[in-house]
């Protein structure tokens, strides 16, 4: 009976429209996702506040389905994770902002681009190895966001993974700041030089008590481990106000610009939004 019972539910589990129908299929079409094209960059810029310019840029992955539309990284990068495809969903990254960096730098920009990190990356020694020679042969300048809840995992191997990136020219980030487990032990020994505050809090600058407290003691705490801050998530005057006389020193967010496509993004950067 116990059986019977197993087998249905497995014959249930896999019926058209059923969730884990969906996660194979979905599993297979992102398996071929990079082959057939699909996958494309958007770009953020982040501003630098007193320089008044843009400091670097953000690249944001983003799927266009042939039939279910366009999906956002939130929708496939767990499951990228999951089947192992993030090694090489991230390497096509590197190699599509190598290639879109020198067309920015032909238009006369000097920018850093940072790309996302998978945690399970950080404890993979051919990824560190692939990546590293993509950025020393692209001669490009690069940064890697990463949260701390990826380095708590196997610390060792992370530490020295990200001791190798920076050793190549690489900008460690740390994002998300604030949202998960934050640890000042792994944070000082991290070689990292921008913090990330995460935009739950940024968000609600100006309409609560305690996360303007949260942000301003953050921010001090980088600058005390002599790092740059960005405020991720900034999407009012008043928000950029705050942050700018709280000492932050980048900022990223709608207000300024939406993730967009190369085009979009080289036409912004052409123009002078910042006066
Ligand atoms: P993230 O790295 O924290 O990126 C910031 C997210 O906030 C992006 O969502 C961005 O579009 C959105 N955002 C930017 N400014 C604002 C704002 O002012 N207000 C609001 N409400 N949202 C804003 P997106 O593009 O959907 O990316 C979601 C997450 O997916 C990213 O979070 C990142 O963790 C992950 N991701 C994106 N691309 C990659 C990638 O190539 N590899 C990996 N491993 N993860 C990626
Ligand atoms: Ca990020
Ligand atoms: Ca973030
Ligand atoms: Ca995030």
């Amino acid at each position: 009976e116990q059986a019977r019972i197993e087998q249905r539910s497995v014959v249930r589990d896999l019926s058209v429209g059923s969730p884990a129908f969906d996660k194979l299929t979905l599993a297979r079409e992102l398996g071929e996702a990079i082959a057939n094209r699909e996958m494309f960059l958007h770009y953020q810029p982040k501003v630098h506040v007193r320089r008044r310019e843009i400091a670097s840029a953000e690249a944001l992955v983003r799927w266009q389905h042939p039939t279910r539309g366009l999906v956002y990284p939130g929708d496939f990068i767990p499951l990228a994770e999951e089947i192992r495809q993030i090694g090489p969903l991230t390497l096509w990254t590197l190699e599509r902002v190598i290639a879109d960096q020198n067309i920015i730098a032909a238009d006369g920009h000097d920018l850093t681009i940072f790309i996302n990190i998978s945690g399970q990356l950080l404890g993979d020694a051919a990824f560190v190895d692939r990546a590293c020679a993509l950025v020393r042969a692209g001669e490009a300048k690069i940064g890697f966001e990463i949260t701390e809840t990826s380095v708590i995992r196997d610390p060792q191997v992370a530490i020295a993974h990200l001791q190798i990136f920076a050793d190549v020219g690489i900008t460690i980030a740390i994002d998300d700041y604030g949202a998960g487990l934050s640890s000042l032990a792994y944070l000082k020994q991290l070689p990292a030089r921008e913090l990330k505050i995460d935009k739950l809090f940024v968000m609600q600058l100006t309409s609560s008590h305690r996360d303007p407290l949260i942000v301003r003691s953050t921010i001090d705490l980088a600058h005390a481990l002599e790092m740059e801050v960005t405020a991720e998530g900034v999407e009012t005057q008043a928000a950029l106000a705050l942050l700018t006389v709280m000492g932050c020193d980048m900022v990223q967010g709608y207000l300024i610009s939406r993730p967009i496509a190369i085009d979009a993004f080289r036409k912004f950067l052409l123009e002078d939004h910042l006066e």
